[in-house]
């Protein structure tokens, strides 16, 4: 048999691109490696029998279409609390901590104020570009910690032209924590799952991508799947473990070889009360001294006390190489000196530790880390037919975001539907 499209990858990409393709008429079937969808967005239950988002979970009325996929499909928006101050360690005035926020957001705001091709930051790491900054010691550290825990890579392996243009399309202007899913991202995930059926087949890794003038043979270990065209829905290092056969062509091979993978670890801890409000904190725990730690209470309700912890960068390496009791143990005597020692007493502690996943790379999401591949993004995008790229990492909106998977999930659709409508458009190297 043999397909109109195979869309590689079950995540939030490669389900939004086959359902753009199959609500056009076309045969699509989705081939997914591990033995659920999802992708960078799972749910594990804890302890107590609780599911929540261990991967992707929030989102915000400025990201309007996974805002719509989650009202078209029932989810219940939970409202992040933030009601109350956050804590910022080692603590500081009210006042010095809001002229330090503000500082690390004017840092933000300059560095986006230049055009990425500029010739002054072409070769820059952020790093480099922050050296030369007149800002004083505390704000550029902000500022380190912010890139280091948004993106997840130490601060010199981050291209600064690659910073400035992935920044400016995250529009957002209300917080991106504004809200999470009751049901969990995940479950979001499975209903559009559900709508495609039996055209997600699951445990199914694609190893080996042929093409020729007919079309693509995906080889798996159930065999052979054929079809007119393919769009690989992976991350760019994790779709570049695929054998393509023959080769990329060069421009594109070195497009795709050019990313690295993030690194964080997730972790959540469950209280049987939300202590922290006692002494008027929201949750909320940024660190001056620590680049990459980052906590917010993630309660769906007062009787389900939650804290999320984010530990990202070289710092998740740092702490994962002491191995998880004492990588616990740190983190949880940390958020104790900010929002005391009940924090020592959880219910349940989960841990989900990204960095090596075999099939989404560290998380959040990959970035280009050769100074020079200006255009791999680009390139990507255009793919080579019968081969079309998608993933959260080459959205025009949102990159690194579920919004930016659903986004990129559906412009490689549209490419292979543009196609599909030319005359002799069933012709694969059309
Ligand atoms: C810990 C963590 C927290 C995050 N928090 C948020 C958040 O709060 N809000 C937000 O918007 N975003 C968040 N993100 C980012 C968001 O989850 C991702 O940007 C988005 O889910 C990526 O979707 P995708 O489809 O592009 O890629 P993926 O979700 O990685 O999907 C790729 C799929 O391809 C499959 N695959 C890979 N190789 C093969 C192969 N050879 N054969 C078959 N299948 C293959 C994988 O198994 C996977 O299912 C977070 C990510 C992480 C890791």
């Amino acid at each position: 048999m043999i397909h109109d499209v195979i869309v590689v990858g079950a995540g939030f990409a490669g389900l939004s691109a086959a359902l753009a393709l199959a609500d056009d008429g076309l045969d699509v079937l989705v081939l997914e490696a591990r033995g659920r969808v999802g992708g960078r967005v799972e749910a594990r239950a804890d302890s107590l029998g609780e599911r929540h988002d261990s991967g992707g979970q929030f989102l915000c009325e400025d990201m309007p279409e996974v805002m719509a996929l989650a009202k078209h499909h029932g989810k219940t928006l939970v409202t992040t609390p933030i009601d109350g101050a956050f804590t910022l360690q080692p603590e500081m005035s009210e006042e010095d901590s809001r002229a330090l926020w503000d500082a690390n957001v004017a840092i933000r705001d300059r560095m986006n104020a230049i055009d990425p091709a500029d010739p002054a930051v072409r070769d820059l790491s952020v790093w480099d570009w922050l050296q030369r900054q007149p800002d004083d010691v505390d704000a550029k550290s902000a500022f380190c910690s912010t890139v280091e825990g948004l993106w997840c890579q130490p601060i010199d392996a981050v291209p600064a032209w690659y910073l400035i243009d992935n920044d400016r399309r995250i529009t957002n202007e209300v917080s991106e924590l504004q809200y999470f899913l009751a049901e969990t991202m995940l479950a979001l995930a499975e209903d559009l799952a559900a709508d495609l059926g039996d055209r997600v087949r699951l445990s199914v890794p694609v190893q080996e991508i042929r093409h020729d003038e007919d079309g693509v043979t995906l080889m798996t270990v159930e065999g052979p799947f054929r079809a007119s065209r393919v769009v690989v829905a992976a991350p760019p290092v994790v779709a570049n473990r695929i054998v393509f056969s023959p080769p990329l062509p060069a421009t594109l091979a070195t497009a795709l070889g050019a990313w690295r993978s993030g690194s964080v670890i997730k972790m959540r801890l469950r209280y049987a009360r939300a202590f922290w409000r006692d002494q008027g904190r929201n949750g909320m725990v940024l660190w001056r001294d620590i680049h990459g730690l980052f906590v917010c209470d993630t309660s769906t309700d007062d009787a389900h006390p939650a804290l999320v912890v984010f530990i990202g960068g070289p710092l998740a390496l740092r702490l994962r190489a002491l191995g998880d009791a004492a990588l616990r143990a740190e983190v949880l005597a940390r958020i104790a000196a900010a929002l005391g020692p009940q924090i020592l007493e959880p219910l349940d502690v989960a841990m989900r530790d990204w960095v090596d996943d075999r099939w989404s790379g560290g998380g959040y999401s990959d970035i280009v880390a050769d100074f020079s591949a200006y255009d791999a993004e680009a390139l990507l995008r255009a793919g080579t037919a019968p081969i079309h790229f998608a993933s959260s990492e080459l959205s025009l909106s949102f990159p690194g975001y579920v919004e930016g998977a659903i986004i990129s999930g559906r412009a490689a659709a549209e490419t292979v539907l543009d196609a599909f409508k030319r005359p002799g458009g069933r012709d694969p190297r059309a």
